[in-house]
């Protein structure tokens, strides 16, 4: 049995107390960084299964920690923990690269439920079939080795955008409403706001892989409806 590891990286310690109680009684292994600079070398040595990341930290913040393992290549999924009061982070922590978003005060069973979606996603895109799918248009995915490559040269998404962009490529015309693809993709049996995840996530994909974001020609808008993906090969 494998169990999987939550790294903690939050600089209040009740908090930290409360998430690992309640992660280690589910089954799972924690590590903890209270600063920025330590949950970001911990989230590059020891590989952890999913990180819980605080915005408001010492030393480096949660921004620049997700923005930096970004950069570096790492596609852990990312969990952000805002404040109430600070709602511009969502959006700004999904621009950076995050996978999701919880606000505090959170209750421990959304945080978990979170936890299990984002951590099963990983999961079963490893026991995922091995082949390539190729768009006919110079975007190619490859979902043995999770790469995808545009002309060739391989363009980086993080893992919700691998899984959104695959989960359209998969279903080639069929338009997705957003709470659709929130059940689909972010495998959450509720919505709220969060739909707003989505676009985020749309627009994040657009830029990576299409050649004009505000023209796009591979994840289209039917407008009031929700996304597809071009049915073009
Ligand atoms: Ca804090």
């Amino acid at each position: 049995m494998d169990k999987k590891t939550v790294l903690i990286v939050e600089d209040e310690k009740n908090i930290v107390d409360i998430l690992r109680f309640n992660l280690q009684r589910e089954g799972y292994e924690t590590l903890e960084a209270y600063d920025g600079e330590t949950g970001l070398r911990l989230a590059m040595e020891k590989n952890p299964d999913i990180l819980l990341l605080d915005v408001m930290l010492p030393k480096l913040n949660g921004f620049d920690v997700c923005r930096t393992l970004r950069e570096r290549g790492n596609n852990l999924p990312v969990l952000i923990l805002t404040a109430r009061e600070e709602e511009a982070d969502k959006v700004l922590g999904l621009e950076i690269g995050a996978d999701d978003y919880i606000t505090k005060p959170f209750s421990m069973r959304e945080l978990m439920a979170r936890v299990k979606a984002n951590i099963r996603r990983t999961s079963m895109k490893m026991d995922a079939a091995a082949s390539t799918m190729d768009t006919g248009s110079g975007l190619v995915v490859n979902t043995e080795t999770y790469q995808v490559t545009k002309g060739g040269k391989v363009v980086d998404l993080t893992q919700r955008e691998y899984e959104l962009l695959t989960f359209l490529a998969s279903h080639p015309g069929k338009v997705y409403s957003r709470i659709d693809l929130m059940e689909q993709v972010w495998n959450y049996g509720y919505v709220g706001d969060d739909v707003r995840t989505v676009d985020v996530t749309v627009r994040r994909l657009r830029e990576k892989i299409e050649d004009d974001p505000a023209s796009p020609a591979y994840i289209l808008t039917r407008r009031g409806v929700g996304y597809y993906f071009a049915d073009q090969a």
